[in-house]
């Protein structure tokens, strides 16, 4: 990996592109042809080098899931000891994602935010947002059936659809993941000399595609730095203000999950040492807090978990590509959160079986959500709906979900590397 100068080199990336984001906000104000100015700027200079740096992350995600899931399965030789690594996992991603819903929702329901919100922003916001909500609750219905069969057929392609090649160029990460599983499973049942044969060749292709992560991360620094410029100089920082308990709760949620909760699980089910791991696993979380999207993450997640944080490939391999879809805690705490922010916004009580059913939504739908930029966004709005909450009332808080999805990315691909290093112990004989 890029060592620790490496690290600091994108850590300054990122501040330096946060500082003269915020300094351009300030300075554009609200003068249109300042703005307008600005936008260029941003279009034509930062989007595209920041875009550089996403693609090259992007490009290696598949083949890099299919190779490092085939090859890892496959090298454990034996499908039970696949079965008990599997259920391990499992168990794990359910643990950390139900703890991270309670706490976003008891911190909620402690400091309740969103009691007496002004009306007036309260008008403001839906009339401002209620274009990005309808289109947020059409992508939430556009692929709802409502007849029995269809919703088996919609779980059946989420896992196995007919066209494997369709589902992969349109980036959809699981049935990929399922692929390289059942791959995987029949590489250990065919001829040793072949299955070792394949395994070389998946070996090299996994090799090479991290190599390019590595050519990304050289851009890092840079690029970090433009994505975040043009994320601060756009945004509505006068919103943050009327926002501020909302914000300030989620984020030091996250900060409690991180500091604490995660460290807490490195030493006791991990036996690691937590700050060395948080300090080593630093590219990791710059490179979420700068794209906002596990998927893009998990190329770095990878190497840095083989190359900085001596978790065994096979390992690293098999829980991060499944972590990177399936586990987001992070995305489970600001779900639980907004729910309860809004009920209270709109003076709706919320039973404690209610808001029991809630964590077990935010869970699944953590489970569901795209590793994407707002990739929880829509799911979430089929959350409040059933906890009885508006769910047009998500409008409140899109404004400055940016921010939040930051956060909420870091802890959710922080929840995969502290899975991986706890399989690794766990799975590993003892000295
Ligand atoms: N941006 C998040 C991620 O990629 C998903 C979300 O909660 O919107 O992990």
């Amino acid at each position: 990996m890029s060592g620790g100068s490496g690290h600091n080199r994108i850590l300054a990336g990122l501040g330096i592109g946060a500082v003269a984001g915020v300094a351009a906000n300030t300075l554009v104000g609200d003068s249109p042809q300042a703005r307008a100015t600005l936008d260029t700027l941003i279009d034509t200079v930062a989007h595209p080098i920041g875009q550089i740096f996403l693609r090259l992350l992007f490009v290696v995600v598949l083949p890099l899931v299919f190779a490092s899931i085939a090859v890892g399965v496959s090298s454990l030789g034996d499908l039970k000891k696949l079965g008990s690594l599997g259920a391990r996992t499992l168990f794990f991603f359910v643990l950390t994602s139900v703890l991270s819903a309670v706490l976003g929702i008891t911190a909620l329901h402690l400091l309740q935010p969103g009691a007496g919100f002004d009306p007036q922003t309260l008008a403001e916001m839906q009339a401002k947002y209620a274009g990005d909500v309808q289109s947020l609750a059409s992508k939430a219905s556009a692929n709802a059936p409502t007849d029995l069969l269809g919703r088996v057929n919609q779980i059946l392609d989420m896992f196995l659809p007919r066209n494997l090649l369709k589902a992969a160029v349109e980036m959809q990460m699981i049935p990929v993941i399922v692929f390289a599983l059942v791959f995987g499973a029949a590489l250990t049942l065919i001829d040793t000399r072949r299955r070792e044969s394949m395994n070389t060749v998946l070996e090299a292709l996994s090799d090479a595609m991290v190599t390019i992560v590595g050519f990304a991360m050289k851009l890092a620094p840079l690029a970090v730095g433009c994505l975040i410029f043009g994320v601060t100089a756009r945004f509505g920082f006068g919103l943050l203000q009327k926002l501020g308990a909302y914000v300030a709760i989620i984020l030091a949620c996250y900060v409690i999950q991180l500091v604490v909760l995660y460290p807490v699980l490195l030493t006791v089910m991990a036996r690691r040492n937590p700050w060395q791991f948080l300090k080593s696993a630093m590219p990791v979380m710059v490179t979420a807090l700068s794209t906002s999207s596990s998927s893009a993450t998990l190329p770095t997640s990878i190497r840095v978990a083989q190359e900085s944080l001596g978790i065994r490939p096979q390992i690293a391999g098999f829980v991060l590509p499944l972590g990177a879809t399936m586990n987001m805690n992070g995305t489970a705490l600001f779900e639980g959160a907004v729910v309860l922010f809004v009920a209270q916004v709109f003076g709706v009580e919320l039973a404690l079986q209610t808001q029991a059913m809630v964590v077990g939504m935010c869970v699944l739908t953590a489970i569901g959500a795209a590793g994407v930029p707002g990739g929880s966004l829509p799911l979430l709005m089929g959350v409040m709906a059933q906890a009885g909450v508006p769910p047009d009332g998500i409008a409140i808080v899109l404004g400055v979900d940016r921010v939040l999805d930051m956060g909420r990315t870091v802890i959710n691909v922080m929840g995969d590397q502290v899975c991986a290093a706890y399989i690794d112990a766990a799975d590993r004989p003892r000295a």
